[in-house]
């Protein structure tokens, strides 16, 4: 008998599990609490929840047993509404995260690589090698700014698309248009990923109708607080978005989440006040942060921190606030060594974090 195993593509056989947040259930357990106790800081999501329209807008909607529409109508035309700009230049996906999948399916074959510049999110080193496509990493300076010089160096004639995310996650700071227009010079697909630009205010999206090897991309995960639901979208030459429309799953984004992100952009001035309270509590958590000695605090441009722990005393800190109950996430990777990057929740959350801390740092 032959081993099923044996006939698995050796690039998906060796694949690692990308490594992604737990539900609040297994977090309490961890930690020995009741579930409306953890502090949930490691998912960069929306203290808030979603706007009070979209409950009642899914709590009232009566035709989930239809499809969604697979050419999208109604959701590309209220995005355009927006974002401001056509809507054959728009591809929603089941969050930003299916159209990272994608563009690398429609760009990426065995053997041709992506350049990314580091430490950024893992997904897209992981969409790469699910198909089949090799990694460069690029190591940002020590502001954690891109390296352009090196960056540029690394391209060869298989690199198709360099991925970076402005603000970057988990660094927090933003990309320059100077150094996003060196690498659209290139003329590979350059993928800007603008998942927290509700929490900054810089875009390149002007840049879509001058360079037709622009993709950039949201979500309505995090400021909408939608992440549960699931729905993004990418922006691009309406060449690359025909086709993109052409190879995608027929019915991806699912009507509640068409049914949700209607209802948030309706509700507006709502979500944008709760983006305003985060920014505000974004900069008084920096205050406190900086405040513990043995802490280094990074700046943000998004609704997360990071910050790195007294030498050597990563494990034991981000350990010891698990048993108190408070999540944030931990790295400790050559780039990232003893460093924790905490979302910015509700103030009574950052004020726990911050005498946790300084509890465990004075150890
Ligand atoms: C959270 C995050 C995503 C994932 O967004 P979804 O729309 O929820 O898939 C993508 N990119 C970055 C940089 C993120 O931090």
């Amino acid at each position: 008998m032959t081993d099923v195993r044996d006939l698995l593509l050796p690039h998906i056989r060796q694949l690692k599990t990308y490594d992604g947040v737990d539900p609040m259930e297994v977090m309490a357990q961890q930690a020995g609490i009741p579930p409306e106790k953890v502090i949930r800081l490691n998912g960069n999501e929306n203290p808030f929840g979603p706007s009070p329209e979209v409950v009642r807008a899914l709590g009232s909607f009566q035709h989930f047993n239809h499809y969604p529409d697979p050419d999208q109508r109604q959701l590309r035309d209220v995005l355009s509404g927006y974002l401001d700009v056509p809507a054959e230049q728009i591809v929603a996906g089941n969050g930003s995260d299916e159209l990272i999948d994608m563009i690398l399916r429609m760009f990426l074959g065995t053997g041709e690589n992506i350049v990314i510049p580091t430490p950024t999110i893992g997904m897209y080193a992981f969409s790469a090698e699910v198909c089949g496509g090799k990694v460069k990493a690029v190591p940002r300076n020590e502001i954690f700014d891109i390296d352009i010089d090196a960056t540029l160096a690394a391209f060869d004639e298989d690199t198709k698309a360099i991925f970076l995310a402005s603000p970057n996650n988990p660094t927090g700071n933003t990309a320059s248009e100077a150094a996003i227009r060196a690498l659209l010079a290139t003329g590979k697909v350059v993928v800007v990923d603008e998942t927290y630009y509700e929490f900054c205010g810089q875009t390149v999206l002007p840049l879509v109708d001058e360079y037709s090897n622009l993709v950039v991309l949201r979500t309505f995960s995090k400021w909408a607080g939608l992440a549960g639901l699931r729905i993004g979208l990418g922006v691009m030459n309406p060449d690359v978005a025909l086709t993109m429309m052409s190879m995608k799953s027929p019915y991806n984004v699912n009507l509640a989440a068409e049914v949700a992100l209607i209802a948030s952009l309706n509700d507006r001035p709502t979500l944008l006040n709760r983006v305003q309270a985060i920014v505000q509590e974004r900069k008084r958590m920096i205050g406190l942060l900086e405040g513990i000695p043995g802490i280094h605090v990074w700046p943000s441009q998004a609704n997360f921190i990071l910050c790195r722990l007294p030498e050597g005393r990563g494990q034991e800190i981000f350990e010891g606030l698990c048993r108190r109950g408070i999540f944030l996430r931990y790295f400790n990777t050559p780039q990232l060594r003893d460093y924790v990057r905490a979302s910015v929740g509700l103030p009574e959350e950052t004020d726990q974090v911050v005498a946790a801390l300084k509890e465990l740092v004075g150890d």
